[in-house]
């Protein structure tokens, strides 16, 4: 009697282990890695349930001076797939060259101009990187096209809205210049026809000299101008001694090069663009 109670311990003990192992078998091999967030959110909001997307660089780190660890080697090389924006996280591919992983970008067809990458700030620009992404995830898992046609479908409809709404803000302001600390927004400028003015350039994040903050200076009185757009998570110190001593008023806008942990869990890329859109009307109407 004892000896079928072990054995009956033993069994289940057995058929747990096994359920664990297929638990863990099944997030393995419905895992894809993706590198920074816009591509993060943009593929989740595709990808919907039927896979987990994780992300690379962390929660508050910044996408233009990131390096991988060799932690985040070890998860790019074990994925099912990767997919990766292109020019700022092409650290990517070394790693990823001679392996079995299926590798992405989702800027295909897009051309970086003047070394800078933020395609993602751009609705137009966005749509194509929705449809990379969903013929990316029709690849790595092709028995649920349908669902990712499905789900690309509704973000088109956002990003076309939001298009719209971009084009109407632009078409009515005031001005059609803005100043921005770092200078995230240079395709939608040009999709929308805006010129964008910065303090840094596009892959910096690092104090201005002296004689740039100067230029500024000048630059507001010349172009009147009443506001500074920057993104929350920056270092916020250049920027609120240029507001002190010109007078300019600080109006948020989300550049999404940093993404705070609250951030990513409540907003998406589309609620960062909606966001986007009110600073946009607020700083080109004055
Ligand atoms: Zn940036």
């Amino acid at each position: 009697m004892r000896k079928l109670k072990y054995f009956l311990v033993l069994i289940l003990l057995s058929l747990l282990v096994l359920l664990g192992a297929c638990k863990f078998q099944n997030k393995a091999s419905n895992t894809i890695y993706t590198t920074i967030y816009p591509v993060y959110s943009l593929t989740k909001l595709i990808a919907g349930d039927k896979l987990v997307v994780e992300k690379i660089v962390k929660d508050g780190a910044e996408i233009h001076s990131f390096e991988p660890s060799s932690k985040d080697i070890a998860k790019l090389t074990s994925s099912k797939a990767v997919i990766y924006l292109g020019l700022v996280d092409e650290w990517v591919i070394k790693p990823l060259d001679g392996t079995n992983v299926k590798v992405f970008k989702a800027s295909d067809g897009i051309e970086f101009v003047h070394s800078d990458p933020h395609i993602w700030t751009s609705p137009r620009l966005l749509k194509k990187m929705a449809k990379n992404i969903e013929e990316a995830l029709t690849k790595i898992d092709p028995k649920n096209r349908q669902y990712y046609k499905k789900n690309y479908s509704s973000v088109v409809l956002k990003l076309d809205e939001l298009d719209r709404q971009f084009q109407t803000v632009v078409s009515k302001a005031k001005r059609k210049e803005f100043l921005i600390s770092h200078p995230s927004f240079g395709y939608l400028a040009k999709n929308y026809g805006l010129l964008q003015y910065s303090i840094t350039g596009v892959n910096e994040e690092e104090e201005p000299s002296a004689a740039k903050m100067k230029e500024i200076v000048d630059l507001i009185k010349k172009k009147n101008i009443k506001y500074i757009l920057v993104d929350p998570n920056e270092n916020l110190s250049a920027v609120k001694s240029l507001a002190k001593d010109t007078g300019i008023k600080i109006v948020y806008a989300y550049g999404m090069g940093i993404v705070s942990k609250e951030q990513s869990q409540k907003e998406t890329i589309l609620t960062f663009m909606e966001k986007n859109l009110k600073a946009f009307e607020v700083v080109l109407n004055k």
